[in-house]
């Protein structure tokens, strides 16, 4: 996407905080212009250089900054993220002024299975900010599997950890896919893809399948697998893909 500023499409939106979790991953806090309204799970749009990308917001529509969850993919592939890698504080990038995206809460469900790779946790840490505090999903249960290759990657566990313990209602587990590297020596948590452990999971769980949403985000390879694995079942699926493979 070429960056084509039209008046009344676009807003700025200022880079308020920056923090690293690894060379190639970080969080990133936008104070846009104007009030910038969504719904949790959607995607904002944003550009710096004259390049546009999607970015699920990790942020509660109640909060007054977007927070953003960002992966960097290396030049000469990637585009943008190096450029985004390299703003400061006070920086600015632009904004599309809508939010966009289906991958939303469904609340017509009973229990709701979150599957997200690395950045893919984002719109369920929004989700889990806005809707864990509503009356109506104190009768909905909430279990967040998230994959990644290292245990410095998922971003959000030790907020997500908290919830867990804090509430019966919601669930927390995460797999790292190298567990026999050394980056991983202190890690005790499961093994493995998360779409390869998905089906034990959901097994031990006992989840009734026509009460349960299954979401997947983040990895189109994970992504794929989780639905071809959810085909023949009763599990309604439901997917945000990051990239094409
Ligand atoms: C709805 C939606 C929500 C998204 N939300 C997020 C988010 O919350 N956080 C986030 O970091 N990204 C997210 N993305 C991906 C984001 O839009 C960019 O594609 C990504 O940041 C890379 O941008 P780039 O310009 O540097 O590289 P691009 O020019 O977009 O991509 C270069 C190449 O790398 C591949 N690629 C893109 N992303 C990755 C990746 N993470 N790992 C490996 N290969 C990749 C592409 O297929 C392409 O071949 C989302 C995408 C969509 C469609």
């Amino acid at each position: 996407m070429t960056l084509n500023v039209v008046k009344g499409k676009f807003m700025w939106a200022k880079l308020t905080k920056k923090e690293q979790l690894t060379e190639d991953l970080w969080k990133m806090w936008l104070k846009p212009e104007e009030k910038f309204d969504f719904k949790p799970g959607q995607y904002c749009t944003i550009g710096s250089g004259g390049i546009e990308r999607a970015y699920s917001i990790a942020s509660s529509p109640d909060e007054d900054q977007i927070e953003l969850f960002i992966e960097l993919v290396p030049p000469p592939d990637g585009n943008l993220t190096p450029l985004l890698n390299e703003l400061n504080v006070g920086d600015t990038v632009t904004m599309r002024l809508r939010a966009k995206g289906i991958f939303v809460l469904k609340p017509e469900f009973k229990n709701h299975v979150m599957v997200g790779t690395v950045t893919g946790v984002a719109p369920y840490v929004s989700m889990m900010r806005k809707h864990l505090k509503e009356s109506e999903s104190s009768d909905k249960n909430f279990i967040i599997l998230e994959g990644a290759s290292y245990l410095d990657e998922f971003g959000y566990d030790e907020e997500l950890m908290l919830l867990d313990k804090s509430n019966n209602n919601v669930t927390f587990e995460a797999s790292v896919s190298r567990p026999d590297e050394e980056r991983n020596d202190s890690w005790t948590g499961y093994k493995g893809r998360v779409n390869n452990i998905l089906l034990d999971r959901l097994d031990e769980w006992g989840l009734n399948p026509s009460e349960t949403i299954v979401y997947a985000c983040g990895h189109p390879g994970m992504i794929e697998d989780v639905k071809e694995k959810l085909e023949n079942s009763d599990y309604t699926f439901l997917e945000e893909r990051f990239w094409k493979d």
